[in-house]
């Protein structure tokens, strides 16, 4: 016996005529529920992880596409005309001929009925006949139905909210701006019903706080501005370990950190443009869009119009003090992703896998200190010419010891051990001619470093150290918030005294890597000496010009490329730390 699927409201031994079925309208929503933009809708059908990484998670990364449509989309979003009244107005034009044709320019829409809300670009009204026309940047596509799926159906979502308002929506307009072809889209019941059943996906995903996983190898990918946050290779690779991930995340331009320190500096927004004078002096541009933070030292003026715009963009700005002391951050609304932050305070109070991780934040520190050594050890006549074997072998012993540490207390005290190894050895990584003390004949100043001191730095090569952590850590900082995490809840550190513990807990590896290293380079390049620094009450810091040639150092290395233990591809420090 079949079991074919019968039309609602028929029975199998129905022989009267089929009852015409009439579409419900969804019921309004419950109050609290936000609208659904028609946009999200188009992402839906795109993807629905990424529909959820915009949508409920607040995600939002320029891409190429998304630079240029805007661009494209400027001229049209400036609302122009009036939509004719419908139902009931007396005002009302009549059907036919007569009627005048009317052109409504960035017309919003909503309706509490369809849960759906849009601004569309353009809507043609001819009486009661209403055509929405959206705009492409791009080229039409040579696919079945003339564009898309997900452009059909967004457009179609503009159709159904015209009905909703009581205008007649038979099609729309794709209208691709490279080609200049207008491609019609009819509304029938096929797109209407895969229409609202996207747009009921969309909320019953949102509803269930659970993140659709990501596509598998897809060709969409690639193309998708929030590749680098969603990582979909990389997660599938880590559950299968089959084919490596494509480097996706390292493909988008970065964006770098905006760094003003000059005395009377101003930075202010000009278009897309961040301008920074000194005493009303032009200094220097900056494109707002290749901005990742902007990072304020000393008395810079920064004006309301350009604090609005970093705040709208969710680029944070840094505050310090004239001597680099982190004030505070300003952000905007901060992140939406209130998931991974309830993960993180999970994580957080759960020992065994607090202790699990620190174990590899600090294996992996004293890893890289090793190799750090290794790498750079520059010996004087009657020293090793390489790292000691005994050296060596303690790391190992302290590598070993980590990983199977049984407490955070154990583990704190085999990381001080490892870093009073490694800091006792660190003098061998500065060129001999720079060093203090007469290793090599030459100028009588030089680095000296005989132990690391933090508070306060009592030599110069410790006030480069305490200066290029302070840089990492706030690097770290605003890096773990804009992912969504919260930066003072740390699962190595402890959360207190106002220390932002998971910057500190994830900085760990990186130290070596990037601080250590920038530092012997500005020593060793000679890119720093001793009119870089101040001295006074015992300790001492860098000046504002040994500071400028420092953050060009941490930024270089940065940059620099290198590859990825676990993934195997090619991407830069400031990459990988994000995509840790
Ligand atoms: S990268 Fe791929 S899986 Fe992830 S959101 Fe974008 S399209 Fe979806």
């Amino acid at each position: 016996m079949s079991h074919d699927t019968l039309p609602l409201g028929a029975c199998a031994d129905d022989t009267s005529p089929a009852q015409a079925a009439l579409p419900l309208g969804a019921p309004p929503l419950p109050p609290g529920v936000p609208l659904l933009p028609a946009r999200m809708v188009n992402e839906y059908v795109y993807c629905p992880r990424l529909a959820y990484l915009e949508w409920v998670q607040g995600e939002w990364r320029d891409s190429a596409d998304t630079v240029e449509g805007r661009q494209a989309h400027r001229r049209i979003d400036k609302p122009r005309g009036q939509p004719p009244g419908v139902g009931g107005d007396p005002n009302a034009p009549a059907d036919g001929d007569d009627a005048p044709r009317v052109h409504v320019h960035s017309l919003e829409l909503s309706s509490d009925a369809l849960g759906l809300v849009a601004r569309l670009d353009l809507a043609e009204f001819d009486g009661r006949r209403a055509v929405p026309v959206d705009y492409k940047r791009g080229k039409r596509p040579h696919v079945a139905r003339g564009a898309y799926e997900p452009e059909r159906v967004q457009l179609c979502a503009q159709g159904l909210l015209l009905e909703a308002h009581g205008y007649e929506a038979t099609e729309g307009v794709l209208y691709f701006a490279a080609s200049r072809e207008r491609m019609p889209v009819v509304f029938d019941d096929e797109l209407k019903a895969a229409t609202r059943a996207a747009a009921a996906g969309l909320r019953l995903v949102a509803s269930g706080g659970q993140i659709p996983p990501p596509l598998e190898n897809s060709p969409k990918c690639p193309r998708c501005s929030l590749a680098a946050i969603c990582l979909p290779d990389e997660l599938h690779y880590l559950r299968t370990r089959q084919t490596p991930p494509r480097p996706l995340a390292v493909d988008a331009p970065p964006t770098l950190p905006l760094y003003v320190q000059a005395r009377g500096a101003k930075v202010a927004k000009k278009g897309e443009l961040l301008e920074i004078s000194v005493e009303d002096a032009p200094a220097a541009t900056a494109r707002l869009a290749e901005v990742s933070q902007v990072v304020l030292q000393g008395g810079v003026y920064l004006t309301g119009p350009a604090l609005h715009e970093l705040m709208a963009r969710q680029i944070p700005v840094t505050w310090l003090s004239h001597g680099g002391w982190f004030l505070g951050h300003t952000v905007g609304l901060g992140h939406k992703n209130v998931e991974l932050r309830t993960a993180q305070y999970r994580a957080s109070f759960d020992a065994a896998r607090c202790l699990r991780l620190a174990r590899e934040l600090v294996a992996g520190k004293i890893r890289n200190q090793r190799t750090l050594l290794r790498r750079n050890w520059k010996p004087t006549s009657g020293e090793s010419d390489s790292l000691p074997d005994e050296v060596a072998a303690g790391f190992r012993h302290d590598i070993d010891a980590a990983e199977r540490a049984r407490s955070l207390e154990q583990l704190l005290g085999l990381e001080g051990n490892a870093a009073a190894r490694y800091f006792a050895h660190f003098r061998q990584m500065i060129a001999p001619e720079k060093r203090a003390g007469g290793d090599v004949p030459g100028p009588a100043w030089g680095f000296d470093f005989e132990r690391r001191t933090r508070r306060p730095p009592v030599d110069e090569v410790n006030a480069l150290l305490s200066y290029g952590y302070s840089l990492l850590a706030r690097t770290l900082a605003v890096t773990l918030t804009a992912v969504g995490f919260d930066a003072m809840r740390g699962l190595y550190h402890q959360s207190r005294y106002g220390r932002p513990a998971l910057a500190l807990d994830m900085m760990e590896p990186f130290r070596p890597l990037i601080v250590d290293s920038a530092v012997l380079t500005v020593i060793n390049n000679g890119e720093v000496g001793a009119g870089d620094f101040v001295a006074a009450g015992g300790a001492v810091n860098l000046n504002e010009r040994g500071r400028r040639a420092f953050i060009a150092a941490f930024e270089r290395r940065l940059a620099q490329d290198v590859t990825h233990p676990l993934f195997g591809y090619a991407a830069a420090y400031r990459q990988i730390v994000e995509i840790q």
